[in-house]
C-alpha cells in the first residue's frame, strides 16, 4: 500500500521496473536441548520468547557438542539467542568452579556500535542470572581505569577484531585467566569479514588460537552472518576450523513488497554530451522525504557518506516546505561521526522521534534498529548478501512491509534493475578472502613471534604460504632466528607492522579553521580524493570547503561554505606487469593473472552543479604520485582479432577503455567486492605486452581475491559486459554502460559499438568451461 502511495502518477509508476512480492513464512518451533540449563531457559522465556526456532535449537546443539558452527540466516531471525542461550549456561556452569574463575567468552563484531548494542542486549537478557553473567565491552573507548576489571572480571567480553589485534593479543599475559577458560569465541556478522580486512582478521583469530594453545584452551566458535552461499567454507577459511552450518530459516516473516526503482531521464548532458539519468541521490531523498510525511518510519541506505549527508540536507529542506516540524526528524548517520553523536541518532531512532535516517553501512550491521516499515535503498550495495542484509531491516514483526532498490546510473544498477532475475533467482554470492596473501601474512607472523616465539610446528596453522616467508623476515631484520624458534627482537611493537582494515595509513582529521574543532576523520587512501585543497566537504547537513590538505600532519583544514557545486577528483594510472602467475589464450588473444605495480596520481578535481551533476570547471592540483604493488587480471588482444572485430586505430582507444570501464563496472556481481575495491587501466600498446590490453586490478597492497576470482569467471563476466553494453539504449556511451564517475580521464576517448564488436571477438576464443 505504500508503495501504491509512492508510485501515484504516470511518471513516478514509469519508474518502477519490477516488483517482487517475498510472501510470508510460517515459522517452526523447537524445544532447547536439554543441557541448556534451566535458569537460562527462564530468563529467555521471560523476556518473552517461549519457544525457540527450530535453527535456533539446532545451532545450540552444535555448541554443546564442542562443534563450531555458523547460523547463516535471514535478518531478525534471532541469531543472537542461537549462541547466547549455549553460552550463557556454560557461563553459570562455570560459575559454580571452586578455583573463582568459571567459563569465559569473547564476543567479536565488526564495528564498536555493535558491539555496544549487543552489550545491551545480553545484559537484559541475562539480568534474571544476577552476577553469573557479567558482560563487558573492551574496546578503543573502554577507560583505562575499567579495563583491569574487564580483564579480571568480565565473563563474556565483547570487542572488535582490531582490539584483539592491537590491545589483547600482545597483552595477553594479563589476560591469562580469562584466556585459560575460554570455551566460545563468538563472531557475529562474519560475512563482513572479507577482501584484505576479512584476511587480517582470519590471521588475528589464527594468533588468538596459538595463544589459548599455550593457556590450555580449545574454544569453540559460533560464527552468525546474513544470507551466503558456503556459509560453513567461508567460516573456516576465516577460523582455520572445520565449521557446521546451519542455513534453514525457521522464522516466521511478513510479506515484503520489494520495488526496482529507475530514475528518469532528464533534460541534461553530461560528459561527451551524453544523457543523464536523475541521480539516485536525488530520487532517494525524495523518496525519503514522501515517506516521512506519510509518517512511514524509513532508512535509506547510502554508499557513501557524502550521499547520505546529501540526501538528509534535501530531504529536510523538502520537508521544511510541507511542515515546519519535520525536518527536525530526518538526519544522516555514518562512520566517521563521533561516538556520542551516534549513539544519540541510534537512541533517537529507536525511540521513533526520528522519522527518517540516511545512513551509510555503518548501521546496516546488527545495530538494532527494529520498528522501521520500509528501507530505501540508493545504489545497489555491491552484493546480493548485503542487499538483503539492508531489505531485511524493514517490517516489524509480521507486519508487510517495504523495500526499495533505487539504481545510480552505472552498468550494474542499470542493469540490475531490468535482470530481476540476477537478484531475486540466484543465491547469494560467497565470501572472498585470501589469508595467505603474502602482505597479510607476513606482519601477522611478526606479530605472532612477538606474543610466543615462532617455531616451525607454527607453520601449519598459518597456512601454506608461511613457511617460505621465514627467511624473507629475517633478511629484513624484523625475526630473529635463535635455536629453534623465531622471535621478534625490536624494540617497536610488532601488531603496529599492519592495519587490518587496510587503510594504509593514519586518517586524516578534519580540522575547522579558525575554531580548531574536530569534525571527523577521513581514511588515508581517500584522501587524495575526497579531501585535497578545494573540495567540498559535508559533516552532518553542514558544507565545508578544504581551505588545505597537510599531508605530513594528515590534518584537512576546512571552512564552512555554500558552494552551489560538489567536486570530483581526478587522477591519472600507470600500470607495469611484475609476474604473470597464469596465462591462457582466449583465440589468438590472452588472458591473465599475475602480480602488478599500479602508480596513481591525484591530478585535478571538477566542480559539478548540484543534483544535476552538470561540470562547471576543473581545477589542477599538486599531490604527489602513490605505488601499490598488487593483483591483477588482464587481457590482451591481436592485430587480426582487431580486424576482425572492425576496429580501425582511431577507435581502439576508446573500444579499449569502453571495455575497462564497463567490465570494472559489471565485477561486483562475480567477485564479492565494490568496484571502489578495484582499479582499471586500458592501454592500445601497453610495454609489457606489446599489444592492446585492459587490466583490471585489486585496489589493496597484495590483492584481495577479487581480480583472482574475475579470472576465473572471465568467461562469464566479460558475456555479461557485452551484452551491459549493447542492451543500453543509449548512442554512443552513457552512464548506464561505458561511463565511470571514477575515471580519471573525463570518460575520453570511449567508443561503444567498438567495444561491443571488440568483446565478442575476445569472447569467440574463450574457453568452453567457465574456468579457464
Ligand atoms: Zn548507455
Ligand atoms: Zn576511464
Amino acid at each position: 500500500m505504500i508503495l501504491e502511495r509512492l508510485a501515484r502518477g504516470a511518471t513516478r509508476a514509469a519508474r518502477i521496473t519490477h516488483t517482487e512480492h517475498l510472501p510470508p513464512r510460517i515459522g517452526s518451533h523447537a524445544d532447547w536441548p536439554e543441557q541448556i540449563r534451566p535458569e537460562v531457559i527462564a530468563a529467555i522465556r521471560s523476556a518473552g520468547i517461549d519457544r525457540p526456532w527450530a535453527h535456533q535449537a539446532r545451532t545450540s546443539e552444535h555448541a554443546l557438542r564442542g562443534e563450531s558452527v555458523v547460523v547463516a540466516t535471514g535478518t531478525a531471525s534471532g541469531k543472537s539467542l542461537a549462541y547466547l542461550a549455549p553460552v550463557l549456561s556454560r557461563l553459570l556452569d562455570g560459575s559454580e568452579a571452586p578455583n573463582g574463575r568459571g567459563a569465559t567468552a569473547l564476543y567479536l563484531a565488526p564495528t564498536k556500535a555493535l558491539a555496544a548494542d549487543q552489550r545491551r542486549a545480553v545484559r537484559e537478557l541475562a539480568a534474571p542470572l544476577g552476577t553469573a553473567v557479567r558482560p563487558a565491552v573492551y574496546d578503543g573507548d573502554t577507560p583505562v581505569e575499567e579495563r583491569e576489571w574487564v580483564r579480571q572480571y568480565g565473563n563474556y567480553v565483547l570487542t572488535n577484531p582490531d582490539m584483539l589485534h592491537h590491545g589483547i593479543l600482545p597483552a595477553h599475559a594479563r589476560w591469562s585467566s580469562f584466556l585459560r577458560a575460554l570455551r566460545y569465541v563468538v563472531i557475529d556478522e562474519c560475512h563482513t569479514y572479507r577482501g584484505v580486512f576479512g584476511s587480517h582478521v582470519a590471521q588475528v583469530i589464527r594468533r588468538l588460537r596459538r595463544v589459548c594453545a599455550r593457556y590450555g584452551s580449545e574454544p569453540v566458535f559460533l560464527l552468525a552472518s546474513a544470507t551466503a552461499a558456503e556459509p560453513a567454507q567461508a567460516a573456516t577459511r576465516l577460523t582455520g576450523l572445520p565449521v557446521v552450518e546451519i542455513t534453514e530459516d525457521t522464522s516466521p516473516r511478513g510479506e515484503l513488497a520489494f520495488a526496482l526503482w529507475e530514475p528518469p531521464l532528464t533534460e541534461l548532458h553530461g560528459e561527451q554530451g551524453a544523457p543523464v539519468r536523475r541521480t539516485a541521490t536525488a530520487e532517494t531523498a525524495d523518496l525519503l522525504t514522501d515517506l516521512a510525511v506519510q509518517g512511514v518510519r524509513t532508512v535509506a541506505f547510502v554508499r557513501s557518506r557524502r550521499g547520505a549527508e546529501l540526501i538528509a540536507l534535501i530531504a529536510q529542506e523538502r520537508l521544511a516546505e510541507v511542515d515546519r516540524s519535520l525536518p527536525g526528524r530526518i538526519a544522516a548517520y555514518r562512520g566517521g561521526y563521533l561516538p556520542e553523536e551516534r549513539r544519540a541518532l541510534e537512541r533517537a531512532l529507536h525511540s521513533g522521534e526520528l522519522l527518517g535516517l540516511a545512513a551509510t553501512t555503518a548501521l546496516e550491521l546488527g545495530v538494532d534498529v527494529s520498528g522501521l516499515d520500509a528501507v530505501v535503498i540508493a545504489g545497489y550495495p555491491g552484493t546480493r548478501a548485503s542487499l538483503w542484509q539492508q531489505a531485511g531491516r524493514a517490517g516489524r514483526s509480521g507486519q508487510g512491509a517495504l523495500a526499495v532498490l533505487v539504481a545510480r546510473d552505472d552498468p550494474l544498477d542499470t542493469y540490475l534493475v531490468h535482470h530481476p532475475e540476477a537478484l531475486f533467482d540466484q543465491p547469494v554470492e560467497s565470501t572472498v578472502l585470501d589469508p595467505d596473501n603474502p602482505y597479510v601474512l607476513a606482519p601477522h607472523l611478526c606479530a605472532a613471534a612477538s606474543e610466543l616465539p615462532l617455531t616451525a610446528s607454527d607453520f601449519a596453522l598459518f597456512g601454506t604460504a608461511a613457511a617460505g616467508l621465514m627467511p624473507q623476515l629475517e633478511a629484513a631484520n624484523l625475526l630473529r632466528r635463535r635455536a629453534r624458534a623465531w622471535h621478534w627482537t625490536r624494540r617497536e611493537r610488532a601488531v603496529d607492522l599492519t592495519d587490518i582494515r587496510g587503510q594504509g595509513g593514519s586518517p586524516v582529521q578534519v580540522v575547522e579553521d579558525g575554531t580548531g574543532r574536530l569534525l571527523g576523520t577521513v581514511d588515508a587512501a581517500a584522501a587524495h580524493t575526497t579531501v585535497h585543497d578545494g573540495a567540498v566537504h559535508l559533516h552532518q547537513g553542514r558544507t565545508y570547503v578544504v581551505r588545505h590538505l597537510d599531508l605530513a600532519d594528515n590534518v584537512a583544514l576546512v571552512e564552512e561554505a555554500h558552494p552551489p557545486y560538489s567536486t570530483t577528483a581526478r587522477d591519472t594510472t600507470a600500470i607495469a606487469i611484475l609476474e604473470t602467475d597464469t596465462e591462457v589464450p582466449w583465440g589468438d588473444g590472452r588472458l591473465c593473472f599475475g602480480s602488478v605495480e599500479v602508480t596513481n596520481q591525484v591530478v585535478s578535481f571538477l566542480r559539478r552543479k548540484l543534483i544535476t551533476g552538470e561540470v562547471l570547471g576543473e581545477t589542477k592540483l599538486d599531490l604527489p604520485p602513490r605505488t601499490l604493488r598488487t593483483r591483477a587480471v588482464w587481457w590482451t588482444v591481436t592485430e587480426n582479432q582487431l580486424d576482425a572485430a572492425r576496429v580501425n586505430p582511431e577507435q581502439l582507444g576508446g573500444a579499449l577503455h569502453a571495455a575497462e570501464h564497463a567490465s570494472i563496472g559489471m565485477l561486483p556481481l562475480f567477485a564479492t567486492c565494490d568496484r571502489w575495491d578495484i582499479g582499471g587501466v586500458s592501454v592500445p600498446l601497453h610495454p609489457d605486452t606489446l599489444l592492446p590490453t585492459v587490466f583490471v586490478y585489486d585496489g589493496h597492497p597484495g590483492g584481495a581475491g577479487f581480480a583472482e576470482r574475475a579470472f576465473h569467471t572471465a568467461a562469464d563476466w566479460l558475456t555479461a559486459t557485452r551484452d551491459a553494453i549493447a542492451s543500453c539504449e543509449c548512442e554512443a556511451g552513457c552512464p548506464s554502460c561505458i561511463q565511470s564517475p571514477k575515471c580519471g580521464n573525463g570518460n575520453e576517448p570511449l567508443h561503444k559499438r567498438g567495444a561491443i564488436r571488440l568483446l565478442g571477438e575476445l569472447l569467440r576464443g574463450a574457453p568452453r568451461e567457465d574456468t579457464p
